[in-house]
């Protein structure tokens, strides 16, 4: 899950990360007396979306940047009025976009230094990672390829967290020294327990700045959370904007299913991430393209498996489908009725193509094949690749 960067900021203030007030608006004249709350000269709006590369970034309309430095409650109201409603397309939106519904408007600083700082969870060396560099408002995965000597990586033991020392030496290579050594080792700290305290995955701070009046602040924040502890952060869960994510997706995690649109047109419903993955694979192999990866769970019921195909059939991309159930917890027949059940609920006329194997199975197979439904059966991973395959290319 992901959030807003207004709402990180709230976070930010809950866990004591030194970052510029700002107010979130939702209409320009909304923006209009934020700016006159901040009270000051020297502002900036940010379009709210979940995606960065804003500054760079051009609205559909023609005007350009999602993030502008100005100075009145005037410019607040008519540059938000500009953003509000509006399409961002950045590098990381895709060319579709994303849709601007609210702006944030905040105390803007006059910027010293951008560095770069992320803290993430590091699979290679099963710990946490924090990432640093000097080179900050960039494209980080471009500091990697082209100059990777700039960034510093250091890991912190999960069982005994980010100590001293190590923000120290991490100031330090950001040459930050003195009362701004200081001032680093309390914004580390405060940021790491905040990634831990809230079930972080990222937290990352693009730029993080020194001021001209030497204060290190974060001036942006990018958040992912771990979905699988959701349910003990309900303050972060009360953040999530549903309208920022695939609606397939939200669909999908309401019934428990794991569910990824992507752009192909052969859709495929699968028990198990590892069997969806293979399924996927073989249907690339035989000429196709996946309109999904879908994974029911291993004891998916009759209803997961109708929400299952009214999201699959969401799609209009999709002109066939794949099932591909392995019945071990699952009783093969009991999918079966299922899949009748969905596709009579559904009136489902695209091609379908199933592959059962398991527990019960050839009972599974006789339910389907006196259905009177067009269900095409396949023998094996091979067999239901080829069949699907050659049902929608034709
Ligand atoms: P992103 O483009 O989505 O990553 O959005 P950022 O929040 O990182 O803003 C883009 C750029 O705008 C930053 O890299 C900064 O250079 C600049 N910026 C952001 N906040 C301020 C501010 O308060 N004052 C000034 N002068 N520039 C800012
Ligand atoms: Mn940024």
């Amino acid at each position: 899950m992901n959030i807003h960067e207004y709402q990180a900021k709230q976070l930010f203030e809950k866990f004591g990360v030194a970052s510029p007030k700002g107010i979130v608006a939702s209409t320009a004249a909304e923006a209009g007396a934020a700016a006159r709350e901040i009270g000051q000269a020297g502002l900036v709006v940010k379009a709210q979306i979940h995606a960065g590369g804003r500054g760079k970034g051009t609205f559909k309309n023609g005007f350009k940047g999602g993030v502008h430095v100005i100075n009145t409650p005037e410019e607040a109201e008519d540059i938000a009025g500009k953003m509000l409603g509006q399409t961002l397309v950045t590098h990381q939106t895709g060319p579709e976009g994303k849709l601007v519904s609210k702006v944030l408007i905040a105390k803007s600083v006059n910027i010293k230094k951008e560095y770069y700082f992320a803290i993430l969870f590091d699979r290679v060396s099963s710990s946490h990672a924090i990432i640093a560099s000097t080179e900050g408002g960039m494209n980080i995965e471009e500091v990697a390829e082209k100059t990777p000597e700039k960034i510093t990586k250091e890991f912190i033991n999960p069982a005994i967290g980010l100590q001293g020392y190590q923000c120290r030496k991490l100031a330090a290579s950001l040459n930050l020294r003195g009362a701004l050594m200081n001032q680093a080792v309390k914004l580390f700290t405060a940021l790491w327990n905040l990634y831990l305290k809230s079930d972080c995955s990222l937290v990352e701070i693009n730029p993080l700045s020194v001021t001209d009046d030497d204060q290190l602040v974060a001036l942006d924040a990018k958040f992912n959370f771990d979905d699988n502890s959701l349910y003990r952060q309900k303050d972060v869960t009360a953040m999530r904007d549903t309208t920022e994510e695939d609606p397939r997706e939200v669909a999908a995690s309401e019934y428990g299913l794991n569910y990824i649109g992507l752009d192909g047109n052969i859709a495929c419903l699968v028990n198990g991430a590892g069997l969806a993955m293979s399924t996927m694979d073989i249907i690339k192999f035989h000429g196709g393209e996946p309109a999904n990866f879908l994974d029911v769970g291993g004891g998916a019921t009759k209803e997961q498996v109708t929400a299952a195909f009214k999201i699959i059939l969401g799609d209009p991309n999709v002109k066939g489908i794949l099932v591909n159930i392995f019945g071990g917890i699952m009783d093969c027949n009991i999918i079966a009725t299922g899949i009748i059940a969905a596709a009579q609920e559904v009136s489902l006329s695209i091609p379908l193509v199933v592959r059962l194997e398991g527990n019960n199975v050839e009972a599974g197979k006789a339910t389907l094949a006196s259905s009177g439904l067009k269900i095409t059966s396949a023998s094996d991973l091979t067999d239901a690749a080829q069949k699907i395959v050659a049902a929608v290319n034709g």
